[in-house]
Protein backbone atom coordinates (compact mmCIF):
# COMPACT_ATOMS: atom_id res chain seq x y z
CA UNK A 1 0.00 0.00 0.00
CA UNK A 2 1.90 3.39 -1.10
CA UNK A 3 1.15 6.61 0.99
CA UNK A 4 1.27 9.87 0.05
CA UNK A 5 2.53 12.87 1.80
CA UNK A 6 0.89 16.23 0.12
CA UNK A 7 4.53 17.84 -0.28
CA UNK A 8 3.27 21.57 -0.91
CA UNK A 9 4.97 23.00 2.17
CA UNK A 10 5.24 21.69 6.37
CA UNK A 11 6.87 18.83 7.71
CA UNK A 12 6.60 16.56 4.95
CA UNK A 13 10.04 14.18 6.09
CA UNK A 14 8.77 13.62 9.68
CA UNK A 15 5.64 12.02 8.25
CA UNK A 16 7.37 10.02 5.73
CA UNK A 17 9.63 8.86 8.78
CA UNK A 18 6.93 7.85 11.18
CA UNK A 19 4.43 5.79 8.30
CA UNK A 20 7.56 4.10 7.11
CA UNK A 21 8.27 3.15 10.78
CA UNK A 22 4.58 1.67 10.67
CA UNK A 23 5.93 -0.62 7.67
CA UNK A 24 4.17 1.30 4.68
CA UNK A 25 5.26 2.22 1.64
CA UNK A 26 5.26 6.10 2.34
CA UNK A 27 6.48 9.09 -0.53
CA UNK A 28 6.62 12.53 -1.22
CA UNK A 29 3.65 13.43 -3.76
CA UNK A 30 3.07 16.79 -5.57
CA UNK A 31 1.62 16.40 -8.99
CA UNK A 32 -1.51 14.79 -10.78
CA UNK A 33 0.24 11.38 -11.59
CA UNK A 34 1.70 10.42 -8.33
CA UNK A 35 -1.35 11.80 -6.53
CA UNK A 36 -3.46 9.23 -8.64
CA UNK A 37 -0.85 6.63 -7.76
CA UNK A 38 -1.57 6.77 -4.15
CA UNK A 39 -3.74 4.84 -1.74
CA UNK A 40 -3.82 7.17 1.06
CA UNK A 41 -2.94 10.21 1.96
CA UNK A 42 -1.10 12.41 4.82
CA UNK A 43 -1.52 16.17 4.96
CA UNK A 44 1.39 17.26 7.41
CA UNK A 45 1.51 20.43 9.42
CA UNK A 46 2.67 23.75 7.95
CA UNK A 47 0.59 26.60 6.91
CA UNK A 48 -2.68 25.57 5.68
CA UNK A 49 -3.46 29.09 3.59
CA UNK A 50 -0.25 28.58 1.69
CA UNK A 51 -0.75 24.85 1.14
CA UNK A 52 -3.90 25.45 -0.44
CA UNK A 53 -3.11 27.95 -2.37
CA UNK A 54 0.11 25.86 -3.86
CA UNK A 55 -2.59 23.36 -4.70
CA UNK A 56 -4.71 25.63 -6.59
CA UNK A 57 -1.72 26.92 -8.77
CA UNK A 58 -0.54 23.55 -9.04
CA UNK A 59 -3.72 22.22 -10.42
CA UNK A 60 -4.01 19.78 -7.53
CA UNK A 61 -6.97 21.29 -5.26
CA UNK A 62 -9.74 19.50 -7.17
CA UNK A 63 -8.12 16.50 -7.43
CA UNK A 64 -7.29 15.97 -3.79
CA UNK A 65 -11.08 17.36 -2.72
CA UNK A 66 -12.54 14.73 -5.27
CA UNK A 67 -10.05 11.65 -4.39
CA UNK A 68 -11.47 12.75 -0.32
CA UNK A 69 -14.52 12.79 -1.26
CA UNK A 70 -14.58 9.37 -2.93
CA UNK A 71 -13.19 7.83 0.01
CA UNK A 72 -9.47 7.89 -0.15
CA UNK A 73 -7.92 7.30 3.39
CA UNK A 74 -6.38 10.63 4.37
CA UNK A 75 -4.88 12.18 7.82
CA UNK A 76 -4.35 15.62 8.48
CA UNK A 77 -2.09 16.98 11.33
CA UNK A 78 -2.54 20.48 12.58
CA UNK A 79 -2.80 22.56 8.92
CA UNK A 80 -3.72 19.28 7.91
CA UNK A 81 -6.57 19.12 9.89
CA UNK A 82 -7.52 22.54 8.99
CA UNK A 83 -8.05 21.61 4.96
CA UNK A 84 -10.11 18.52 6.23
CA UNK A 85 -12.60 20.83 7.83
CA UNK A 86 -15.79 21.60 5.87
CA UNK A 87 -16.06 25.32 7.66
CA UNK A 88 -12.45 27.00 9.05
CA UNK A 89 -13.53 29.98 11.60
CA UNK A 90 -10.29 32.81 11.76
CA UNK A 91 -9.69 31.67 7.59
CA UNK A 92 -7.67 34.27 5.44
CA UNK A 93 -10.24 35.71 3.21
CA UNK A 94 -11.00 33.79 0.06
CA UNK A 95 -9.10 30.32 2.17
CA UNK A 96 -9.83 27.41 0.91
CA UNK A 97 -10.51 23.94 2.66
CA UNK A 98 -10.86 20.37 0.46
CA UNK A 99 -12.92 19.31 3.36
CA UNK A 100 -14.65 16.44 4.04
CA UNK A 101 -14.71 16.56 8.16
CA UNK A 102 -18.09 17.57 8.76
CA UNK A 103 -16.65 20.12 11.50
CA UNK A 104 -15.55 23.47 12.40
CA UNK A 105 -12.24 24.55 12.77
CA UNK A 106 -10.38 27.49 14.14
CA UNK A 107 -7.47 28.70 12.66
CA UNK A 108 -4.13 29.47 15.51
CA UNK A 109 -6.70 28.75 18.31
CA UNK A 110 -4.16 28.61 21.43
CA UNK A 111 -3.77 32.66 21.02
CA UNK A 112 -0.07 33.91 20.37
CA UNK A 113 0.94 34.01 23.83
CA UNK A 114 0.64 30.28 23.98
CA UNK A 115 1.72 29.67 20.25
CA UNK A 116 3.58 26.35 21.06
CA UNK A 117 3.53 23.91 23.95
CA UNK A 118 3.05 20.14 24.72
CA UNK A 119 1.09 18.08 26.60
CA UNK A 120 -0.20 14.54 27.49
CA UNK A 121 -3.22 13.19 25.75
CA UNK A 122 -5.84 10.46 26.22
CA UNK A 123 -6.34 9.18 22.66
CA UNK A 124 -9.51 6.91 22.00
CA UNK A 125 -8.41 3.89 20.42
CA UNK A 126 -4.53 4.18 21.43
CA UNK A 127 -3.61 2.56 24.53
CA UNK A 128 -1.55 3.78 27.20
CA UNK A 129 0.83 5.73 28.05
CA UNK A 130 -1.05 9.17 26.99
CA UNK A 131 0.05 10.46 23.17
CA UNK A 132 2.59 13.53 23.89
CA UNK A 133 0.99 16.22 21.98
CA UNK A 134 3.10 18.94 19.92
CA UNK A 135 1.08 21.91 19.38
CA UNK A 136 2.04 24.65 17.64
CA UNK A 137 0.04 27.58 16.63
CA UNK A 138 -2.64 24.84 16.10
CA UNK A 139 -6.03 25.11 15.76
CA UNK A 140 -8.99 23.37 17.87
CA UNK A 141 -12.03 22.15 16.69
CA UNK A 142 -15.26 24.50 17.67
CA UNK A 143 -17.85 21.53 16.51
CA UNK A 144 -19.01 18.44 15.08
CA UNK A 145 -21.45 17.11 13.00
CA UNK A 146 -23.04 13.79 14.42
CA UNK A 147 -21.10 11.60 12.17
CA UNK A 148 -17.97 12.54 13.45
CA UNK A 149 -15.88 10.69 16.25
CA UNK A 150 -13.77 12.69 18.66
CA UNK A 151 -10.43 10.94 19.77
CA UNK A 152 -9.04 13.40 22.08
CA UNK A 153 -9.90 16.59 23.57
CA UNK A 154 -7.88 19.63 25.44
CA UNK A 155 -9.59 22.12 28.27
CA UNK A 156 -8.79 25.31 27.77
CA UNK A 157 -7.97 28.23 29.26
CA UNK A 158 -11.22 28.90 29.81
CA UNK A 159 -12.12 25.85 31.03
CA UNK A 160 -13.74 24.40 27.89
CA UNK A 161 -13.21 21.20 26.01
CA UNK A 162 -12.28 21.05 22.86
CA UNK A 163 -11.66 18.21 20.10
CA UNK A 164 -8.22 17.78 19.33
CA UNK A 165 -8.27 14.60 17.25
CA UNK A 166 -11.34 13.39 15.12
CA UNK A 167 -12.45 11.05 12.77
CA UNK A 168 -15.00 10.90 10.08
CA UNK A 169 -15.17 7.32 8.30
CA UNK A 170 -11.98 7.71 6.32
CA UNK A 171 -10.63 10.70 7.63
CA UNK A 172 -8.10 11.47 11.08
CA UNK A 173 -7.21 14.84 11.99
CA UNK A 174 -5.51 15.76 15.11
CA UNK A 175 -4.40 19.41 15.83
CA UNK A 176 -1.30 18.40 17.39
CA UNK A 177 2.04 16.91 15.61
CA UNK A 178 2.62 13.42 16.34
CA UNK A 179 5.45 13.27 13.50
CA UNK A 180 7.56 15.53 15.59
CA UNK A 181 7.68 13.25 18.76
CA UNK A 182 9.08 9.79 17.53
CA UNK A 183 5.76 8.03 18.69
CA UNK A 184 4.05 6.70 15.79
CA UNK A 185 1.08 5.38 17.39
CA UNK A 186 -1.23 8.22 16.11
CA UNK A 187 0.30 6.65 12.51
CA UNK A 188 -0.08 3.21 12.91
CA UNK A 189 -3.74 4.14 14.54
CA UNK A 190 -4.59 5.63 10.62
CA UNK A 191 -2.61 2.65 8.61
CA UNK A 192 -4.21 0.02 10.95
CA UNK A 193 -7.58 1.14 11.39
CA UNK A 194 -8.22 3.35 8.79
CA UNK A 195 -6.08 2.10 5.29
CA UNK A 196 -5.41 -1.35 6.19
CA UNK A 197 -9.13 -2.23 6.99
CA UNK A 198 -9.84 -0.61 4.25
CA UNK A 199 -7.65 -2.30 1.68
CA UNK A 200 -8.77 -5.07 3.31
CA UNK A 201 -4.79 -5.74 3.83
N1 LIG B 1 -1.49 28.00 12.00
C1 LIG B 1 -1.22 27.17 10.89
C2 LIG B 1 -2.28 27.30 9.79
O1 LIG B 1 -3.19 28.04 9.87
C3 LIG B 1 -1.06 25.71 11.26
C4 LIG B 1 0.19 25.52 12.07
C5 LIG B 1 0.81 24.17 11.95
O2 LIG B 1 0.50 23.36 11.06
N2 LIG B 1 1.74 23.92 12.82
O3 LIG B 1 -2.16 26.61 8.83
Amino acid sequence: MKIGVLALQGDVAEHIKSLSDCGVDALAVKTKSEISAISALVIPGGESTTIAKLARSFDLFDQIKDRIKSGMPTYGSCAGMILLSDVIEDAIDGQESFGGIDMVVRRNAFGRQVDSFETDLKFKGITEPAVRAVFIRAPWVESVGAGVEILAEITNSSGIKHPVAVRQGNLLATSFHPELTGDNRVHRFFVENICRQLANI
